[in-house]
């Protein structure tokens, strides 16, 4: 179980059925000590958000049920810029933003090349704090060992998708991918982050398809972030520990 996640989808994504009570009240159960509300960006036309959404998230108390809610974004490329969906003024008021491709947000296929410099741009940008599912940037073909090194090179975190281990997901090169990502992040002294993705609250904090291919890939608990709380606090630059719990 992981301690931290901040892969989540709620009812408000539109293909994800559990409230933000409901996930917090599942964390609590499962001690979980922090999770992450990330909703899709709103330029994925096939969800229900819009950018108001996130600029009222933030008005969610920070410790809810003794568990510390952070609110994030999982953004979508819109261009060959390495542009988001989503505002710097939203971006000020989340504890973070991550991103990648994702079918449906009016992204024009620039062809692996155009794609990686889309998303090495987006990297460079400094907006964005982790890379969601970067071993699959589906439908656009993209060059996995250059999102990595940039992403290593500009302090931007990698995640390890745990949704995309379950069998209805996994592909042949998904393991070999994940080797890759794990070897650069290795090579640069970087940490990665495991994220479930939920769509629900049973996948919440869910690393049990981790645990039998950690070996495989290279990955031991010193390289996963979400074993320290307080180093992945600060790299997102938010507070841990808020006193006034409601
Ligand atoms: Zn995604
Ligand atoms: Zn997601």
């Amino acid at each position: 179980m992981l301690k931290i996640d901040l892969h989540i989808h709620t009812v408000a994504s539109g293909h994800a059925q559990n409230t933000i009570l409901e996930f917090i009240n599942q964390a609590k159960d499962l001690k979980m000590e922090v999770i992450g509300i990330s909703d899709h960006g709103p330029g994925k036309t096939d969800v229900f958000l819009c950018e108001s959404y996130f600029r009222t998230l933030p008005r969610i108390p920070d410790v809810v049920s003794g568990v510390r809610v952070l609110k994030g974004v999982e953004a979508n490329i819109i261009n060959g810029d390495g542009d988001i969906d989503i505002d710097e003024k939203a971006i000020k008021n989340l504890d973070y933003v991550m991103a990648n491709f994702h079918e449906n947000c009016g992204y024009e296929d620039c062809g692996k090349e155009g794609n990686t410099q889309a998303m090495i741009k987006m990297i460079e940008s400094g907006k964005v704090d982790i890379i969601t599912h970067p071993t699959s940037t589906k439908p656009y073909e993209t060059d996995l060992k250059k999102i990595c090194e940039a992403a290593c090179q500009n302090d931007v975190l990698l995640e390890l998708n745990l949704a995309r281990l379950h069998s209805r997901k996994i592909k042949p090169e998904t393991i070999s991918n994940l080797k890759t990502m794990i070897e650069i992040a290795k090579r640069h002294g970087k940490k990665i982050i495991a994220g479930s993705d939920a769509h629900n609250i049973w996948e919440l904090g869910d690393d049990s398809l981790l645990l039998p291919i950690k070996n495989e890939i290279g990955l031991t608990d010193d390289l996963i972030i979400n074993n320290y709380p307080e180093e992945l606090f600060r790299f997102l630059g938010v507070a841990r520990n808020i006193s006034d719990e409601n």
